[in-house]
Formats: structure tokens, C-alpha cells, sequence
């Protein structure tokens, strides 16, 4: 926060906001309707963090996914693309390089790790196609590279089908309603939404990865948005004891504030 055209220079008022810092944190930007104010982004500059998503370990979900897709959604002309010509892998050589570069430019931001990725394998278990020690040794490039500059979220667990927690298998019926980019087609409770989310974060904490939020795959929630923030808080608690979980679903775009929100108050009096 700083002056603008005020009698005080803006060094001068630096100094005085060391005191009044804690203020506007417990009083919020309220506490500052004096026109000469006015709130800043720290360091006068814009945060900016890098958001990805569908990444894991080694398994490259576009090719295992897409024909997941396609048999779910046939009408859908996005999901007709020749998926068989890309490749299978994404190489912990390629994650290495990002990471390290992100790390020498102070980039920072959410990776997601999907962790039964497209039905593939469990990375707590096997992956399929990779030896034990490829995948140990990819997880391990994601505890020592990733976690220190970047929020790991599970995606849900496969990004693909919807699992029955019940068997640990995909539903039989191959449809929008058994699509995690399309879960739940009907109204689900708290907890069955926290049950659903928990089972992806525990298989992260059983690879040593830690959690404080969710990345929603798609659409995953959008006919639940009032209980979604109940259900992450509950879930993200419940496996990792996090004081205050978050989750990634909406997108802002233009001129819309980018500021995080406090989902799970919003819809307190309704649910
Ligand atoms: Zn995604």
C-alpha cells in the first residue's frame, strides 16, 4: 500500500506501514477508505504464479486420455484428434529441465499430479509401462525439484473415469456420468464429495507429496458448487490437517479480480 498524490513521499509512508501492516491484515482493505490510500501488490508489482495442470509422473495423460474421451463424448470434434501419434511419455529429463529453470527465474505456481493418471497405474504402486525405480525416481524429482516452489494438487484421481471407491475399479458404464470432467451428474452429499477427493490425496501422501488443495478436472463439481468448498475443506483436513485448504475451478478472465475467494463462507448460509 502507498500513497498516491499525498503530502507524505512515498518513503515515508513505507515506514509508517510497517506498523500499520498488521492492521490492514486483521481489518482488511476496509480499514482503508481514506482517499489518499490506496492497496498495492506487494512489492508494487503484479504476483503472478504458473498454473498447470494434467501433469503426473511419466504418463502422458493427452495420449491415454484421449480415447477415454472419445468413447465417453463420440459427438465431440475436440476429442477426434490422432492420439495415437503422441507420445506416451513425458520425460522426467524434459520435468527436470522446467523445474530447474523455473527455479533459477523464481517462477513458482501449482503442478498438478494426477494420481491413478488415465487409469494407467497408482503412483503409490505401479505404473504400468515403467519399471518401480522409474517411477520412484520420478516421484523423487517431484518431492526435491517441484515441492519447494510449487503447490502439488491431485486433479481427482484419474482425470479420466470415475472410480467406485467401494471396488477401487471404474464404473462399468462408459458415460458423461462416470467422467471425472463430468462428476456428479446428480446431487452428491458433503461427504460423499469429501470420500471422492480424500481417496486421490491419500494415494499423494502415501508418495510422501504434500497437499494443502485440489485441482478440479474439467467440469468435476459444477452441478455441487455449494458443497464442492465444504468437501475440499473437509477432505484436505481430514488426510493432511491443513488449517486452510484451497481449490482451483474457476477461471477470471479480462478485467475480473483474480483475488482468491472464500468459497466455503459464501455458501455457509445456504447449505
Ligand atoms: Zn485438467
Amino acid at each position: 500500500m502507498l500513497l498516491d498524490q499525498n503530502p507524505f513521499s512515498r518513503r515515508q509512508f513505507l515506514g509508517a506501514c510497517a506498523l500499520g501492516a498488521g492492521m490492514v491484515a486483521s481489518r482488511g482493505m476496509g480499514a482503508f477508505a481514506d482517499p489518499f490510500l490506496k492497496i498495492l501488490m506487494p512489492r508494487d508489482r503484479v504476483p503472478l504464479s504458473f498454473i498447470i495442470d494434467d501433469s503426473t509422473c511419466l504418463v502422458n495423460m493427452g495420449h491415454y486420455a484421449y480415447p477415454q474421451f472419445a468413447t465417453a463424448w463420440p459427438d465431440r470434434a475436440e476429442y477426434k484428434k490422432d492420439w495415437t501419434k503422441w507420445p506416451r511419455e513425458i520425460p522426467d529429463v524434459f520435468v527436470r529441465e522446467f523445474g530447474e529453470w523455473c527455479g533459477e527465474n523464481g517462477v513458482k505456481g501449482k503442478y498438478s499430479i494426477v494420481p491413478n493418471p488415465a487409469c494407467v497405474g497408482w503412483l503409490d504402486r505401479e505404473l504400468p509401462g515403467w519399471s518401480h525405480r522409474q517411477l520412484e525416481e520420478s516421484l523423487k524429482l517431484v518431492r526435491e525439484l517441484m515441492v519447494p516452489n510449487w503447490d502439488i494438487h491431485p486433479e481427482m484421481i484419474t482425470h479420466t473415469r470415475v472410480i467406485d471407491l467401494k471396488t477401487g475399479r471404474p464404473f462399468g458404464d462408459i458415460n458423461a456420468g462416470t467422467m471425472e470432467n463430468s462428476y456428479p451428474q446428480e446431487d452428491k452429499s458433503v461427504d460423499e464429495l469429501a470420500n471422492y477427493l480424500a481417496y486421490a490425496l491419500r494415494i499423494l501422501k502415501n508418495c510422501e507429496l504434500p497437499c494443502e488443495g485440489i485441482t478440479t478436472p474439467g467440469g468435476f463439481g459444477n452441478r455441487v458448487k455449494t458443497k464442492l468448498p465444504q468437501a475440499v475443506f473437509e477432505a484436505v483436513r481430514d488426510v493432511y490437517g491443513t488449517d486452510l485448504p484451497h481449490f482451483f475451478k474457476y477461471v477470471s478472465d479480462g478485467d475480473e479480480s483474480a483475488e482468491p475467494t472464500l468459497e466455503r463462507w459464501k455458501h455457509d448460509s445456504t447449505d
